[in-house]
């Protein structure tokens, strides 16, 4: 199948009375994921960053040097910036643009986001400072985190999973993709996969239950001839494949 005709039927989306919610609950899916599949937490920028202790400005930071780029570049552009410059708010409001970008040229778009690190530190101290990203109303915090440019849904999502545990599911490309293979959600729309992928595993699992998907995807729901025979949740998928010839759902 062509990735053409694979973007095609995925659109299109599965009949909700064949997704995997009629087949099992989230606390199964979430159940065997976990059983079957390493996370290893050294692999998460935005981890990374929470657990060196740098506080929740930091983890921002961090999960703006992931976007587009594999974790492992953000991860390394994440510790050279804390090194040349430091992570703290206070420390990226005394730098100088070009002091970010060079130091965070690994994460790839390094000018674009040496701008938005910059806008961020500069909204957040309007607003009073770091206190205020561990305070607000996480509904409004999230207005405020996707008013700055260069920040969007996934990016405040995840931020807000990790630091507050609020009621947000990020949705990368592996998440989107398999939301839609499980037929939770029918078309590429951020808001409609992010609330089923939180309706079905809920809200207190929602940080793990996208690594998990991250980690899914990677292994086995991949874009192109995913390995539905070796797969730990495929006797509950609506797409699964039984052989290569299948067609992809
Ligand atoms: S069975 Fe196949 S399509 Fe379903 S989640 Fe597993 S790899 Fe993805």
């Amino acid at each position: 199948m062509t990735s053409a005709k694979r973007s095609s039927t995925e659109s299109e989306g599965l009949d909700k009375s064949e997704s995997i919610s009629a087949k099992a609950d989230g606390d199964t899916i979430y159940r065997i994921l976990k059983e079957s599949l390493e996370v290893d937490w050294r692999e998460y920028v935005a981890l990374v960053a929470k657990i060196r202790g740098s506080g929740p400005f930091a983890v921002l930071v961090g999960v703006i040097l992931s976007q587009n780029t594999s974790d492992r570049n953000s991860i390394e552009a994440f510790l050279n910036l804390e090194k040349r410059v430091g992570t703290s708010l206070e420390k990226i409001l005394r730098s100088d643009v070009k002091e970010i970008e060079d130091a965070i040229k690994k994460a790839g778009l390094w000018r674009q986001k040496a701008r938005t690190i910059k806008r961020a530190a500069e909204a957040i101290a309007r607003m009073g400072g770091e206190e205020y990203l561990l305070k607000e109303d996480p509904s409004r915090l999230r207005e405020f985190l996707t008013s700055i440019d260069g920040i969007g849904y996934k990016t405040a999502d995840v931020f807000l999973s990790v630091v507050r545990r609020a009621p947000y599911f990020a949705v990368d490309t592996h998440a989107m993709r398999i939301a839609i293979r499980w037929g939770l959600a029918s078309k590429r729309s951020y808001e409609e996969a992010s609330k089923a992928l939180l309706e079905f595993f809920g809200c207190e699992r929602a940080e793990e239950a996208h690594r998990l998907l991250i980690a899914l995807g990677r292994k086995y729901c991949r874009p192109r001839n995913p390995k539905c025979r070796e797969c730990p949740v495929n006797m509950y998928c609506p797409a699964y494949r039984r052989s290569d010839t299948d067609k992809a759902s």
